[in-house]
C-alpha cells in the first residue's frame, strides 16, 4: 500500500486495547486476566493490517500461518472462513492467541510495526479461534488411511501438532502421555489465568476428532520402550516430544528444607491438580507469608503471581540480574508489577535458612553489580564483597530453568544426545540418529516456546510422512 493510501485509511498508531480484569481483583483469583476483543474490537484490529504484498509477518511464524488471509477474512466478520483458514496451519489457535510470544514472532515483522504498533495478530487469533470453539469446530478433512501406525510421546504442543498433521494425512496415530490429562507443559505449567484448562482441553478434542488416539497415564520408557513400540507393537515411525520437565536447583544450602518447590511443582500442585481448591480436591499446597521466587522467566512470573493468587502476602521474583535482562515477556512483567509482585534484582541467594524442623525461616544473600558479557550475551552479575543481608521469607520456589526429561532418552537405544541430555535431532527434518525415530520441542532444544515446539512437530511430521511413503 503506498504512503497516500496509507495516510487515506489514517491508520490507528495502537492497538485496540485488551480488556483485562482488574489487577487488585484478578491477584485474588484464577479466572483468565486478559478477557478477549469483543466483536467490534477484533474488526477494528484487523481493519488495520495493510495486507502487505510481500506479507512480512509470515516468515515469523513458524507453523506458517497464512496471516494476511486468516486477519481478512475476520475484517470482513467470515469469522468461520478465518478459522477454517487458521487452521489448515495451526492445531492450537486458541492457545497460541494467548500464549505466543509474538512481538518475537510474527508481530515482529509487521509493517505497521516500524513506524506504530504492530497489528495485534494473536489478539484476532484469539477471537476467531474462540469463536470457532463457541460454536462447535468444524471437523478438517483427513486423506484416506494409509495403513501406516505412527506413535507420538509426549502430549504437548509439540507431539499434538505432530499428531494433528499425520492424522490429516491419513496415518494411524497414537499419544502416549505420562501424566493423566494430555497438553503438556500447557496444563500442568501454564496457569489458568493465563491459559484456561477448558480452551486447551477443546484443542486437544478437536485431534481426537481427527481420529488421533490419546493414551493417559502411559510413561513410555515404563509401559514400554521406544524399541518395543516398533518390533513388539508395529509402529512404524516414532516422534518423541516429551519436553523439559526437569527442574534445575540453585545447589545452594537448604535448598532440601520444607517449604522450597521446583516451580515446576508448585505450578503442577496448582494447575494440574487444582490444589487452590483443596480440600475439594486432593492435592495440598502450603504458601507463607512471604514467598521468594527464584529466576527471571515466564516461569518464575507465573510462580510469582500464582503465590499472590494462593493467598501469600508478599511474593518476591529474586533475580541476579537487572530488569533489562529479565527474560520474561515484557507483559508478563507488567502483569506482574501491576498485582503486587515485588522485585529484588541484581541479587543472589547464597543460603536457605530453617529452623528445628526444617521449615524454611529466611534467605542469605548478596548484591551484585553487571560485569562483562557471559557466553548468553548478558552482562553477568558479580557479586559485591560486603553487601551480604538476610531476606525474611518462609518459602522459595525455585524457577531457574529445566533440563530435558530424561527417561525415554535413557531407555532408547542408539539415540544421540548432546552435553546437556537433549537429544540430537536434525532442524531441518527432525531426524535423531535412529532411523524412523523423530524428536522435536523442548527435548531437543531446551526449554524453549509453545509456538517452536509446534513448528518441531509440524517439521517432523513431513519428515515421517515422506519416511512411511518412502518419498525420502
Ligand atoms: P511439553 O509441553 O513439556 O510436553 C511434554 C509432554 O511429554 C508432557 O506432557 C510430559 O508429561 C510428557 N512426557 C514426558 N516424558 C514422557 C514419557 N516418558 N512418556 C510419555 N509422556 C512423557 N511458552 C510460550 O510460548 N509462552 C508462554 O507464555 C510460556 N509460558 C510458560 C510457563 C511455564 C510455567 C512453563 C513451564 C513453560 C512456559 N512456556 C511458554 C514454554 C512452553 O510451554 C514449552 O516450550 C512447550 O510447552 C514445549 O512443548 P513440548 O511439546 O516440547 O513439551
Ligand atoms: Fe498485515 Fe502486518 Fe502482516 Fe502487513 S505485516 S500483512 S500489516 S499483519
Amino acid at each position: 500500500m503506498s504512503e497516500a493510501n496509507k495516510e487515506k485509511r489514517k491508520i490507528k498508531p495502537w492497538k485496540n486495547p485488551m480488556p483485562a480484569q482488574d489487577p487488585a481483583q484478578r491477584a485474588k483469583n484464577f479466572n483468565e486476566v486478559a478477557l478477549g476483543y469483543s466483536e467490534g474490537a477484533v474488526v477494528a484490529e484487523a481493519n488495520r493490517c495493510l495486507m502487505c504484498i510481500n506479507e512480512p509477518c509470515r516468515q515469523g511464524c513458524p507453523v506458517e500461518v497464512d496471516i494476511p488471509a486468516f486477519i481478512k477474512l475476520a475484517a470482513g466478520r467470515d469469522f468461520a472462513g478465518s478459522a477454517s483458514k487458521l487452521k489448515e496451519k495451526n492445531a492450537l489457535p486458541a492457545v497460541c492467541g494467548r500464549v505466543c510470544p509474538q512481538e518475537n514472532q510474527c508481530e515482529k515483522y509487521c509493517t505497521l510495526g516500524r513506524k506504530h504498533q504492530p497489528v495485534g495478530i494473536g489478539r484476532i487469533e484469539r477471537f476467531v479461534a474462540d469463536w470457532e470453539l463457541a460454536r462447535g469446530v468444524r471437523v478438517q478433512d483427513r486423506t484416506p488411511a494409509t495403513g501406516r501406525k505412527v506413535a507420538i510421546i509426549g502430549s504437548g504442543p509439540a507431539g499434538l501438532t505432530c499428531a494433528a498433521d499425520l492424522a490429516k494425512l491419513g496415518h494411524k496415530v497414537t499419544i502416549f502421555e505420562a501424566l493423566h490429562v494430555a497438553g503438556g507443559v500447557l496444563m500442568y505449567g501454564i496457569p489458568e489465568f493465563r491459559l484456561p484448562k477448558a480452551v486447551v482441553q477443546s484443542e486437544v478434542g478437536n485431534l481426537e476428532k481427527l481420529g488421533v488416539e490419546i493414551k493417559v497415564n502411559a510413561v513410555v520408557g515404563k509401559i514400554a520402550t521406544v524399541d518395543e513400540l516398533i518390533q513388539e507393537e508395529g509402529f512404524d515411525a516414532v516422534f518423541i516430544g516429551t519436553g523439559a520437565g526437569l527442574p534445575y536447583f540453585m545447589q545452594i544450602p537448604g535448598e532440601n528444607a520444607c517449604g522450597v518447590y521446583s516451580a515446576n511443582e508448585f505450578l503442577t500442585r496448582t494447575n494440574l491438580m487444582k490444589a487452590y481448591r483443596f480440600p475439594a480436591c486432593d492435592t495440598p499446597i502450603r504458601v507463607g507469608r512471604k514467598v521468594a521466587v527464584l529466576g527471571g522467566g515466564n516461569v518464575a512470573m507465573d510462580s510469582a503471581r500464582t503465590a499472590l493468587r494462593l493467598g501469600a502476602e508478599e511474593s518476591w521474583i529474586v533475580y541476579r540480574r537487572s530488569r533489562v535482562e529479565l527474560p520474561a515477556r515484557h507483559e508478563e512483567v507488567e502483569h506482574a508489577e501491576e498485582e503486587g509482585v515485588k522485585f529484588a534484582f541484581l541479587t543472589y541467594p547464597t543460603r536457605i535458612t530453617y529452623d528445628d524442623n526444617y521449615w524454611v525461616t529466611g534467605m542469605e544473600c548478596i548484591r551484585c553489580e553487571l560485569g562483562e558479557p557471559d557466553s548468553s550475551g548478558r552482562r553477568s552479575p558479580v557479586p559485591i564483597k560486603g553487601s551480604e543481608y538476610f531476606m525474611d521469607i518462609d518459602t522459595v520456589v525455585v524457577a531457574i530453568g529445566q533440563g530435558p526429561n530424561p527417561l525415554v532418552p535413557r531407555t532408547t537405544q542408539g539415540l544421540e544426545l548432546n552435553r546437556k541430555g537433549n537429544i540430537v535431532a536434525d532442524p531441518s527434518t527432525g531426524a535423531t540418529s535412529k532411523p524412523g525415530v523423530y524428536a522435536g520441542g523442548d527435548v531437543v532444544t531446551g526449554a524453549a516456546t509453545v509456538i517452536l515446539a509446534m513448528g518441531a512437530g509440524r517439521t517432523a511430521a513431513k519428515s515421517i510422512h515422506a519416511y512411511l511413503t518412502g518419498k525420502y
